[in-house]
């Protein structure tokens, strides 16, 4: 037994005792936007597999495909001897979809802007590194992981991002701008062509994370950054989501990849992804352009969940996606709500601090391609029987 056992178990009492606690549940993802958790087949509003792909015959296919052809493991990490052809053809896929020069694999998004941040401020010391205040975690991970302190703009307001890059930003001897194509927990996007426009104007290196747009958002589901070619200085997105496996991706020009390669800790210290990956991912970006009906259905979902919401007096806050946060505001409540709606056969995830800020507690509801239109109206049923 370890002397800190005391100390952890203290820890735990203390977010025990914030109501904070939090437990492991084993699920298993079935097809048609269902889950099953703890016995119960529930109907599925919590995963982020948008698109269904996890499930999808193509991809099982030809992970099992690759893994057979090439193995379990890729050996080494990708600058000794783990770079396959699968992995240059499938980085190259990603930059044609993406629209951009070149493109890098990471194991996976937590650890791509881990990875990546603290590598691409090493190239410029001192710089400003502006980020908008909802910014996944990861990104706060690099930044703290390079010992930079992030110049925090409002959400998604880039009239505040200007003032401080006029304000903060002048002085320094180079800027960086770090934020979401489209944000997890409020599920609303950014408007990419201002953005784009202003990191050109401020002379500032635009970094955007593609996690949630990636598949379904843009053009060919090529996420938002594909509405302004070049305007993104680095896109960096997972497989993890409407994807449907697992893994990320930084794209831009073969210069930045090339220096990532020389300079990036988490690149060069960490094994290839293995081949099933890689064959998932291939068939993922095979699919993926094609889906446009599964997006629009997306769309039309999101919208009718939308208004059946507000139609039972509950707020969406300013969700424009397939994500869309029902306010509950008050912690405890959105708990047990989540609860109740899981007896009633709905997985919808309650999210409260620290997640997101106290007093904004949600169920987070993620619209998925395989949902019928009667599992919204039953979902909003269970909504309104519930509360
Ligand atoms: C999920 C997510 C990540 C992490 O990606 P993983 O592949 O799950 O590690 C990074 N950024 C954002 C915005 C995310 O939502």
């Amino acid at each position: 037994m370890s002397t800190l056992d005391q100390r952890f178990a203290d820890a735990l009492q203390a977010v025990t005792a914030r109501g904070q606690r939090r437990r492991l549940i084993p699920a298993q993802m079935r097809p048609g936007g269902r889950i099953l958790r703890d016995g119960q087949m529930l109907i599925d509003f919590s995963s982020n597999d948008y698109l269904g792909l996890s499930q999808h015959p193509a991809l099982i296919e030809r992970a099992c495909a690759w893994t057979y052809e090439m193995g379990t493991g890729s050996g080494a990490s990708r600058l000794v001897t783990g770079t396959s052809d699968a992995h240059l053809s499938v980085e190259r896929k990603i930059a044609a979809f993406k629209g951009t020069e070149a493109a890098l694999l990471f194991a996976t998004g937590w650890q791509a802007n881990a990875a990546i941040l603290p590598a691409l401020f090493a190239a410029a010391p001192g710089a400003a590194v502006f980020s908008d205040r909802l910014v996944h975690a990861s990104m706060h991970q690099g930044c703290a992981a390079a010992g930079v302190r992030q110049i925090r703009f409002r959400h998604n307001d880039f009239d505040h991002l200007e003032e401080l890059l006029m304000t903060r930003g002048a002085a320094a001897p180079a800027r960086f701008i770090l934020t979401e194509s489209i944000f997890s927990m409020d599920g609303d996007s950014i408007d990419i062509h201002r953005l784009t426009a202003l990191a050109r104007q401020y002379d500032a290196f635009l970094i955007v994370d593609e996690a949630h747009a990636t598949g379904v958002s843009g053009p060919f589901g090529a996420g938002l950054s594909a509405h302004t070619p070049g305007g993104v200085d680095l896109v960096m997105g997972t497989f993890s989501k409407a994807m449907g496996s697992a893994g990320a991706y930084v794209a831009g020009s073969q210069l930045l990849c090339d220096y990532l390669v020389n300079h990036c800790g988490g690149f060069i210290f960490s094994t290839a992804p293995p081949p099933g990956n890689l064959g998932a991912i291939d068939a993922a970006l095979d699919l993926v352009p094609q889906m446009e009906e599964e997006r629009e259905h997306l769309a039309r979902i999101s919208e009718r969940l939308r208004e059946g919401l507000h139609n039972l007096g509950m707020e969406t806050g300013p969700s424009d996606s397939h994500i869309v946060p029902a306010m509950i505001g008050d912690a405890t409540a959105t708990v047990e709500l989540s609860a109740r709606l899981a007896k009633a056969g709905i997985m919808a995830a309650a999210i409260r601090p620290p997640t997101v800020p106290s007093g904004t507690s949600r169920l987070r509801l993620v619209l998925r391609a395989p949902h019928q239109i009667a599992d919204i109206d039953q979902l909003l049923n269970s909504i309104e029987d519930c509360r």
